[in-house]
């Protein structure tokens, strides 16, 4: 099923509105918005793109943990770790608006993966039933944004505070989460607010392993894994991930050694 353009509140939706309104406006702080169009490349038109199980040759003092987890062979496809997005939600794409508002078009080759957080408090989630709470919140409130509503939860990728790694906007559509640079750029998102909230060791592995995972799957350098606010004026991920991010990226830790 597709969702529609279209919405007829009901009354749920009118109790509701407010928090929604209120989320809309924290996850906008995020949110990227008015992405230019995506490549006029598209997979299977330039040969394949597909560089699936691609070894690492980078020689290093402290090798990472191998990656054992089997990737797909389409471009696009899920990883086996990720869960798909079919746990979380039945709604599709709105498709009508990946050109009418600016929101994004087809993925094109990948070449680049920026991290998030969702600024909200993640002390509350612990069951996957719990994350698939916040994964509906945030998609609501990215696809009832105002102005320029998204197609979509505007990330690929959201890691909850238990390291799960869950399928988001379906990796062959581009994000909406860094504006204006969605192109060939990846979005993980890590559920927290980063400011208070220290990411969780199990969430952080799972960052890190799922990111080093990735760059060898799309052959992408350690220099082009960034966070938000490496790329826009943006407080996201929070100042505790940042930190975070920014040992794995430094010599000795599993990015940068990727
Ligand atoms: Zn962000």
């Amino acid at each position: 099923m597709y969702d529609t353009v279209e919405h007829h509140p009901d009354r749920r939706d009118i109790l509701t509105g407010g928090l929604l309104l209120g989320v809309a406006g924290l996850l906008s702080a995020c949110a990227g918005g008015r992405p230019n169009m995506p490549d006029a490349v598209w997979p299977g038109q330039a040969g394949s793109f597909d560089r699936a199980s691609r070894p690492s040759t980078t020689a290093s003092p402290t090798p990472p943990r191998p990656v054992q987890v089997a990737q797909p062979t389409d471009y696009f496809g899920r990883p086996s770790n990720v869960i798909p997005r079919s746990r979380w939600t039945n709604q599709g794409i709105i498709t009508s608006r990946l050109t009418s508002n600016g929101d994004s078009g087809r993925m094109g080759r990948i070449s680049r993966i920026t991290v998030h957080h969702d600024s909200l408090d993640n002390g509350s989630i612990r069951s996957e039933g719990e994350a698939v709470r916040r994964l509906n919140l945030v998609r609501t409130g990215h696809v009832t944004r105002k102005p320029d509503a998204f197609a979509d939860i505007g990330y690929h990728f959201v890691i909850d505070p238990q390291g799960r790694i869950w399928e988001a906007r379906p990796l062959s559509y581009q994000g909406a989460h860094v504006k204006g640079q969605n192109e060939n750029n990846m979005g993980i998102m890590l559920m927290g607010n980063f400011d208070y909230n220290r990411p969780t060791p199990a969430a952080l592995a799972a960052l890190e392993g799922f990111v080093v995972q990735q760059m060898h799957r799309y052959n992408i350098s350690h220099g082009s894994v960034k966070t938000h606010q490496e790329m826009a004026a943006t407080e996201c991920p929070g100042r505790n991930l940042q930190r975070s991010m920014l040992a794995a990226r430094n010599r000795g830790g599993r990015i940068h050694s990727a």
